[in-house]
C-alpha cells in the first residue's frame, strides 16, 4: 500500500521506544485488510506536548507506553471505566477532536488466558505490583477470579491488592499459595538477564497454567521450567497481539487478524 492523502496516520507514543513491535504487528494488520493507514514509533518526550499533536496533526489513534500510561490520563477529554479503575491509558482514539482512553492491556492478558483456562473461581496469583500487574489483576477481578498479589515489595503490593480486592502475599511465601494460575508481570527472565525466573521451579506444579508477560525471549526460563514441570503455558506474545487487537478494532471498525498480526511479531521475536 502507498500512503497517499488519504492515508490515516497512527502511531505509538513511548521513551525508549525504537524496540517497539506494536509499528510491524499494525501495519501488517493494515495492509491485511487493505486499509488506508500507518502506523509510526514516535519517541516522545513530553507527553502533553505529544497528546496536542495528535489534534494537531489529526493522528487517528495512539498507543501509550512506558513511562507516559499514567501521566498521558491529565491530558485526554475522557477515559473509559476500566480505565479510569486501572489507573493507566495505554490506548487513545480520536474522534473527531475528541480523545478517548482506554486500557487493552487489562483485556489483551483476559483474552490470552481464556484461549487456555477458565478464570472465574481460579486462584490466581500474579508476580508483581507494577502498572502490568494492576491492569491484569483488574481484569481478572472482573471476570470474578480469585487474586493474590505477590510482590517484592510489600508496601507496593498490599496497596495494589486492596484496590482491586485481592490477597497479598510475599514472594518467598508463595508456595502456600496454592495457585492454579500463575502469572509474572515482573521483568525477571527478559533479555538480557535470561537466568533469572520469579520463582524456582520446584513451586510449579503439574497442571499449573502459567503465564509471562515478558516477551523477550518467547520462551522464558519461567515457561521452559513450567512446561517442563507439565504446566500449560502462554508466552507474553499472546497478551501483546490480543491488546493490539482490541486497539486495531476500536481504531478501524475492523475485526482484526489476529493470526496475521501474531505471526508479524513471531517474525521479529
Ligand atoms: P513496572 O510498573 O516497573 O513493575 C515491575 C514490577 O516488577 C514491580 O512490582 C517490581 O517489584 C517487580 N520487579 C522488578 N524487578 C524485580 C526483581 N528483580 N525481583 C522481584 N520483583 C521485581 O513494570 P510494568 O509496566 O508492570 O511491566 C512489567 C513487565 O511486563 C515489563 O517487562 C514489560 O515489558 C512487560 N509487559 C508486557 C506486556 C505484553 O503485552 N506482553 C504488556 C505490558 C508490560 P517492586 O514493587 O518490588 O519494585
Amino acid at each position: 500500500m502507498i500512503a497517499d492523502s488519504h492515508t490515516a496516520l497512527y502511531g505509538v507514543f513511548g521513551d525508549p521506544v525504537s524496540h517497539s513491535l506494536s509499528p510491524v504487528m499494525h501495519n501488517s494488520g493494515f495492509s491485511h485488510i487493505g486499509y488506508n493507514g500507518v502506523y509510526l514509533a514516535f519517541r516522545v518526550k513530553d507527553i502533553a506536548a505529544g497528546v496536542s499533536s495528535i489534534k494537531a496533526l489529526d493522528i487517528r489513534g495512539v498507543s501509550v507506553t512506558i513511562p507516559h500510561k499514567v501521566a498521558v490520563m491529565e491530558f485526554l477529554d475522557e477515559l473509559d471505566d476500566m480505565a479510569k479503575q486501572i489507573g493507566a491509558v495505554n490506548t487513545v482514539i480520536n474522534r473527531d477532536g475528541i480523545l478517548s482512553g482506554y486500557n487493552s492491556d487489562c483485556l489483551g492478558a483476559i483474552s490470552a488466558l481464556a484461549e487456555k483456562t477458565d478464570i472465574r473461581g481460579k486462584k490466581t496469583g500474579i508476580i508483581g505490583a507494577g502498572g502490568a500487574a494492576r491492569a491484569i489483576g483488574f481484569g481478572i477481578r472482573s471476570e470474578r477470579g480469585n487474586v493474590a498479589i505477590v510482590n517484592r515489595s510489600a508496601d507496593k503490593g498490599e496497596k495494589l491488592a486492596a484496590d482491586i480486592g485481592a490477597e497479598f502475599c510475599p514472594l518467598s511465601d508463595i508456595e502456600k499459595l496454592g495457585c492454579e494460575i500463575l502469572i509474572n508481570t515482573t521483568p525477571l527472565g527478559m533479555t538480557p538477564n535470561i537466568e533469572t525466573t520469579p520463582i524456582p521451579i520446584r513451586y510449579l506444579e503439574k497442571g499449573m497454567v502459567v503465564m509471562d508477560i515478558v516477551y523477550n525471549p518467547l520462551k522464558t526460563r519461567l515457561l521452559k521450567e513450567a512446561e517442563a514441570a507439565g504446566c500449560t503455558t502462554i508466552d507474553g506474545v499472546a497478551m501483546f497481539v490480543y491488546q493490539g487487537a482490541f486497539q486495531f478494532e476500536l481504531w478501524t471498525g475492523e475485526k482484526a487478524p489476529v493470526e496475521v498480526m501474531r505471526e508479524a511479531v513471531m517474525r521479529e521475536t
